[in-house]
């Protein structure tokens, strides 16, 4: 042990007593990369010595442990905790390590991360403890901490406990701490000996507590993005909601259309196969125009789905100039309806953005809508809206929604982006926050200017696939 510490630490003893294992003096130097002396630290008894450099060997794995928690992605916090409960575990020469949190009720703690050495069982993840280890499971959720080095040190009341482990492998020494999340007992870390007894010192202790707290503020970041994607998918489904609301009467008009056309050429039909000899060619074009109308009805209900459906963002090639036809259809009747001149226009040629279609949908239509609305507050002049949508430079699709509104201050310009930021008595703020993101997702940029004349214009970019261009 002492030879593999050279490389690392400069060792000098000097024995005091014949007992050399018990009585000698050492000074352990720490060097930095440029041979400065970082630590001295004196001990007394060879022990200590083993049991300091396992220590400084634990400082450097436990600095790495929380910088790279530190540093994950919540939605990788899982997998990072199991890996470092196998570092840990196999650093402090343990045979299993366990993480058992509180359910989603707050009642029964469940094994939600475990470790174990090769060819020992594991606890089950996904084991409610509190049926096999009802005396340990009661500790934990009093807060309190079990520490043992031999089974026979456990009262009897554990008895339940230690048979099940027994079927599982054994035990024989074991500390169970307890891991809080937000200040709050929220289950426990075990870690456990299987093969050795053996004794823990309150330094070894608190360096599971330590261990604990970082699991502890870990998972309470995870919780904290798990609820905050909860909150904004409730917010987007709201939005949704209030979009839609605005658009029912505008799509119930879209569809009316097709169904008409499909009624008044089935007629044709059945007047057609009424005479003697019927026209086969006519009936033939009245069947054709019955099957593109029904496609069209299928197509609207199709995207009406798509706006409501909730869920994470599928990223696959998005036609653009596909998606600003199939809003111009939506919004169409809602332009007519409030007196605008709308127009949408693009480049004959755009190339594919990787995107989520229902997610472009919802930002253009937030846009619009917005833009709808402006106009339609400012009291007199045009009332026009224009959507273009151009590759300005290769490998970047610019959308711009400009309007003839009634333009926006420079206050208000200000915290347009921001969350339930609204100047309208019906609204709720949270259009322009929700497509800012999406497009932040889609690796583009969104944001408002004043036009020099009258209006606002809203642009947005979005990554394009230069090389493979959908066909006009
Ligand atoms: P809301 O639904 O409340 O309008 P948004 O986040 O979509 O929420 O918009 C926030 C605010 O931004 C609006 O209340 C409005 O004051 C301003 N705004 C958005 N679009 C325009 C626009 N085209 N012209 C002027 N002001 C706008």
């Amino acid at each position: 042990m002492l030879d593999g510490l050279r490389e690392r630490f400069c060792l000098e003893y000097e024995d005091k007593t014949a007992d050399a294992e018990r009585w000698c003096r050492i000074t352990v130097m720490r060097f930095d990369d440029s041979g400065k002396i970082r630590a001295l630290v004196l001990h007394e008894t060879l022990d200590e010595v083993i049991n300091a450099s396992a220590g400084l060997e634990f400082e450097d794995l436990f600095a790495d442990f929380t910088a790279t928690l530190m540093r994950t992605n919540a939605h990788e916090i899982d997998d990072e905790i199991e890996r470092w409960l196998g570092r840990i575990g196999l650093a402090l020469e343990l045979d299993r390590t366990t993480i058992a949190q509180l359910n989603r009720d707050g009642q029964n703690p469940v094994v939600t991360h475990a470790w174990a050495r090769e060819g020992v069982q594991p606890i089950p993840v996904g084991l409610e403890v509190a049926t096999v280890m009802p005396w340990l499971t009661r500790k934990a959720m009093r807060g309190e901490s079990v520490v043992f080095s031999d089974e026979q040190e456990l009262p009897l009341e554990a008895r339940p406990d230690l048979e099940w482990v027994v079927r599982l492998g054994g035990i024989s020494s074991h500390v169970m701490v307890p891991l809080t999340v937000a200040g709050v007992v929220h289950g426990a870390v075990g870690f456990g000996s299987i093969y050795r007894r053996r004794p823990w010192s309150p330094r070894s202790i608190r360096r599971l507590q330590m261990v604990s707290e970082v699991f502890g503020s870990a998972l309470l970041r995870k919780r904290i993005a798990v609820e905050n994607i909860r909150l904004a998918n409730e917010i987007h489904q709201v939005s949704r909601a209030a979009t839609m609301g605005e658009m029912t009467a505008a799509l119930a008009h879209e569809l009316n259309q097709p169904l008409a056309a499909i009624l008044n050429n089935s007629r044709v039909v059945q007047r057609l196969l009424a005479a003697k000899s019927p026209d086969l060619n006519e009936i033939r074009a009245a069947l054709d125009d019955i099957v593109r109308d029904n496609a069209r009805a299928v197509e609207i209900v199709r995207d009406v789905r798509s706006v409501f459906q909730p869920g994470e963002a599928k990223m696959s090639p998005v036609d653009m100039k596909q998606v600003l036809q199939d809003i111009k259809r939506m919004v169409s009747a809602d332009a007519k309806t409030r007196n605008i001149a709308l127009s949408i226009n693009s480049s004959d040629r755009l190339a594919p953005v990787i995107g989520d279609r229902p997610h472009l949908i919802e930002v253009l239509l937030n846009l619009i809508l917005n833009a709808f609305d402006a106009v339609c507050e400012s009291d007199n002049g045009p009332r026009e809206v224009t959507v273009v949508a151009e590759e300005r430079s290769p490998g970047e699709l610019r959308v711009s929604i400009r309007d003839s509104g009634r333009g926006i201050d420079s206050e208000a310009l200000a915290h347009l982006f921001e969350p339930f930021f609204t100047t309208k008595s019906s609204g709720m703020g949270m259009g322009l926050t929700i497509a800012r993101s999406i497009v932040h997702n889609h690796g583009g940029r969104l944001w408002a200017v004043q036009n020099p004349d009258r209006g606002a214009t809203f642009e947005f970019t979005l990554p394009a696939q230069p090389a493979a261009r959908i066909r006009a």
